[in-house]
């Protein structure tokens, strides 16, 4: 999958949560803005252990850190792209996000959630990929739907621009049209 579509996956996926999970009363704008950012990173993260990764393209001075940091984590698709590395991420990004909450006063728990939803679904639409995804790292088995490596989807191809994309695209609005009282109540709570 591009980079493209993990940002899309990442956003659809938070939406559908937002839309369907109870919303902490306490939901600041700086906390939406910190959580849509981390939702961001968190639907590129995965393919830190890619040097040419979209995210390394993204930060300044990325293609070299990304040349010095991909190869720690044992080539693309290995540790980060499983269950083990949800773990190893979620932990990270908890202390991370521990260290920073004198500085940065937000609702670090929704940070942390909107990060970690972003993350498992780069996991999930990378399963849909030819390359396939270790999910039980360091067993050495790719996991891919459907099973048969030839009808998976080939990254940036005719398919994941034409169906998959799109099809985001519509899940969006069907999620937005959906819930729209949810929606609506979120934004009435700034409002008022
Ligand atoms: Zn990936």
């Amino acid at each position: 999958m591009t980079g493209r579509t993990h940002d899309l996956a990442a956003f659809t996926a938070l939406s559908f949560v937002v839309a369907t999970q109870p919303i902490p009363p306490d939901l600041t704008i700086p906390t939406v803005v910190v959580a849509l950012s981390a939702n961001f990173v968190g639907g590129l993260a995965p393919d830190i252990d890619q040097s040419t990764a979209e995210l390394w393209g993204r930060i300044r001075g990325g293609s070299i850190w990304g040349k010095l940091f991909a190869p720690l984590f044992g080539g693309h698709r290995f540790i980060s792209h499983s269950i083990l590395g949800i773990f190893i991420f979620g932990y990270a990004v908890k202390f991370f996000l521990g260290a920073i909450s004198s500085i940065l006063i937000v609702n670090m728990d929704v940070v942390w959630w909107a990060f970690m939803i972003g993350f498992v679904a780069h996991l999930v639409m990378d399963t849909f990929t030819r390359d396939g995804v270790p999910w039980l790292f360091p067993i050495p088995i790719k996991f891919g739907i459907p099973p048969f490596r030839a009808l998976r989807i080939k990254t940036g191809g005719l398919f994941e621009k034409s169906i998959i994309f799109p099809g985001l695209i519509a899940a969006n609005i069907w999620i937005y049209y959906h819930y729209n009282a949810k929606f609506l109540d979120i934004l009435k709570h700034y409002i008022n």
